[in-house]
């Protein structure tokens, strides 16, 4: 990947290891705990390493990558707070199952969902049809939260991923990160030999977005809908309605089925549909999802 002269990158294990050692994350918390720029020697009494000379040796090995030295002190640099964060929700762990919670939007097919928590996993099931979604949640997006809250919760922190992945950030690691449209079956690792009854229809009739990162290549998806959600013409085909989109439930918006396709490969471009009071709105994207074309109450 090329750098802007101004970034440089180390070898990750590199970084991994200014971390291998006790002393070393005690004083990422001190700073992390304490109230920052922290001087030298308020910063030794935060921790518990007698020696001054071994307080300064792990300390200058944090320097650059985690901590800077400004003239009042030191601080944390922005992967310093991360490495903090890390901390703060890996103290979070799932133990045990969480009751599942019925949805209050149905699935296209007019089934009820339900929303499970399993092992840092989200999953909503059609109790009518085998349409399933998958989504990675940190445990510690649940901390304060009550048991109802829990799927509200989830579509809330969901849309943050989304949102920064179109931005062109990887919510793993900061990189940059690239968003395609395509079919469904242009996902690496799609399986061929996914049976013929598939509750979402062809699935090279269905458009997907493949958001890749170019720093750590994490790989996520979302459907068409997700990904244009703070779009202006969806926006203001709401607001229009006297809905704030931002008010609005994430799984309302996550059906496939009759809302969204493929309309022609070459050039690629494909649609889904918004629905509000009866009226419909359709967006037509192109492969970088670019709005292209908007028909109102499109005839299906
Ligand atoms: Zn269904
Ligand atoms: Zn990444």
């Amino acid at each position: 990947m090329q750098q802007p002269q101004f970034v440089e990158q180390a070898e990750p294990e590199e970084v991994f290891g200014l971390l291998s050692d006790d002393n070393r994350v005690a004083i990422l918390r001190a700073l992390w705990n304490g109230d920052e720029p922290i001087g030298f020697s308020e910063l030794h009494d935060a921790v518990d390493i007698g020696d001054s000379g071994q307080f300064n040796y792990h300390l200058k090995k944090l320097v650059d990558q985690f901590v800077t030295r400004a003239e009042e002190g030191y601080e944390l640099t922005v992967a310093g707070d991360q490495i903090n964060g890390a901390i703060e929700s890996g103290s979070y762990t799932t133990s045990g199952r969480m009751e599942p919670i019925q949805l209050d939007s149905l699935c296209s097919c007019g089934g009820t969902r339900t929303f499970y928590y399993e092992d840092e996993l989200a999953t909503i099931e059609c109790d009518s049809c085998s349409l399933t979604a998958r989504y990675d949640i940190p445990p510690s997006v649940f901390a304060d939260c009550d048991h109802e809250e829990v799927p509200t919760v989830a579509g809330r922190y969901l849309r943050t991923v989304i949102e920064r992945l179109h931005h062109g950030f990887c919510p793993r690691c900061d990189g940059p990160a690239e968003h395609t449209a395509c079919q469904f079956t242009d996902v690496p690792g799609w399986d061929e030999e996914e049976p013929e009854d598939n509750p979402l229809g062809n699935p090279r009739e269905l458009p997907i977005v493949l958001h890749e990162c170019r720093q750590c290549e994490h790989k996520i998806t979302s459907g068409v809908q997700y990904s244009l959600l703070t779009h202006p013409v969806v926006v203001a085909f709401h607001y229009d309605h006297g809905i704030d989109i931002r008010d609005c439930s994430i799984w309302e918006f996550t059906s496939f089925m009759d809302r969204e396709r493929v309309r022609s490969t070459d050039p690629f471009r494909a649609s889904t549909v918004f629905t509000v009071d009866g009226d419909e709105l359709t967006v037509v994207v192109d492969e970088e999802m670019r709005v292209v074309e908007t028909i109102p109450d499109e005839a299906t």
